[in-house]
């Protein structure tokens, strides 16, 4: 593979992970100029480039060093892994990104009775994901028939090319829909950040811990909330204690009233209004709740 002095990411070239993906990367300063054959995207400030693919090819397209790091299911990493072995053994998970949530499930029609794995002995599993299948089976010593499908896993049963399926649920809805019941999840998924497991020694790899960084810096601050206010110095105590969790606040003086403090909190999580309304009336005044975009610590 010939050295190379920008660092290249693929992603899903039209999906569900496309627009979280292109938004994650855009907080972490990365903008990109759209090619017409919108494949390659060239980065516009920062030494990195994109290619749109499937997400399918991601892992692989890392294993051979096309790419240098993915955005990427954990399904379809963990597949990878299982399906192709050693020369995936080094793709690693770098960062899990919150975002395209789902699971990988075991789900079987409605009226069948099921309660262990073992009942699955002698039936048809239809998936998309036979290696991880493969391996739960294993572990589980069920002797069943591994059907593999690209797609439409789901309706499988009805047209009676399988007695189970396992595929991705996110909401359930689609099982219902299609008269099956889940029992058994294999993995909980979500995008990650994938990339081999030792960095590039070039420039490469500064650029990459550059990127983790950011993306710390964005990821840890995603649900977090700025809360500001004024309390006096009698209230603080009453105030501190009904703050939602985080580190300790900042208090700051407020210039010509000696008795006010002027506090900043950085919160976990939303702040309601509820919340609010009791802070305020053990003794806050002048409330702001700030959304978080960046952290740098
Ligand atoms: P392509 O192969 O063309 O890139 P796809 O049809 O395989 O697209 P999507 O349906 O866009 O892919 O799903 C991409 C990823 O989104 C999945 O691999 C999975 O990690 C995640 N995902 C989240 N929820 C779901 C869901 N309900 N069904 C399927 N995938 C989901
Ligand atoms: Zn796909």
């Amino acid at each position: 593979m010939k050295p190379r002095d920008r660092l290249r990411i693929a992603m899903q070239k039209s999906g569900r992970l496309t627009e979280p993906a292109l938004d994650v990367l855009k907080r972490c300063g990365l903008t990109f100029r759209q090619s017409r054959d919108k494949l390659f995207c060239f980065g516009e400030g920062e030494p990195v480039d994109l290619l749109l693919v499937r997400d399918d090819d991601i892992p692989g397209l890392i294993a051979q060093g096309v790419c240098d790091l993915g955005i990427v299911g954990r399904n379809v990493l963990d597949e990878f892994k299982g399906v192709a072995g050693d020369a995936a053994a080094a793709l690693t998970e770098w960062r899990p990104l919150g975002f395209g949530r789902c699971r990988l499930s075991i789900a079987v029609p409605q009226d069948v009775d099921y309660t262990v794995p073992k009942d699955l002995d002698g039936l048809r599993i239809a998936t998309s994901y036979p290696g991880l299948l493969g391996q739960w089976l294993r572990r589980n010593e069920v002797d069943a028939a591994v059907v593999t499908l690209a797609g439409s896993v789901e309706i499988a049963p009805k047209l009676g090319t399988a007695d189970a399926i396992c595929d991705l649920v996110q909401s359930g809805g689609t099982l219902v829909a299609n008269q099956l019941r889940e029992t058994d999840v294999l993995l909980q998924s979500e995008a990650v950040l994938a990339g081999p497991d030792t960095l590039p020694t070039d420039e490469r790899g500064d650029m990459i811990e550059l990127l983790l960084k950011r993306l710390d810096g964005v990821i840890q601050v995603r649900e977090s909330r700025l809360l500001l206010l004024q309390t006096s110095r009698t209230s603080l105590d009453a105030v501190t204690r009904l703050l939602p969790g985080g580190p300790q606040p900042t208090l700051l003086p407020v210039a010509g009233q000696p008795d006010q403090l002027m506090l900043q909190a950085l919160c976990a999580g939303e702040v309601s209004w509820r919340q609010l309304e009791e802070i305020k009336k053990a003794g806050a005044r002048e409330m702001f709740v700030l959304p978080v975009e960046k952290m740098l610590a």
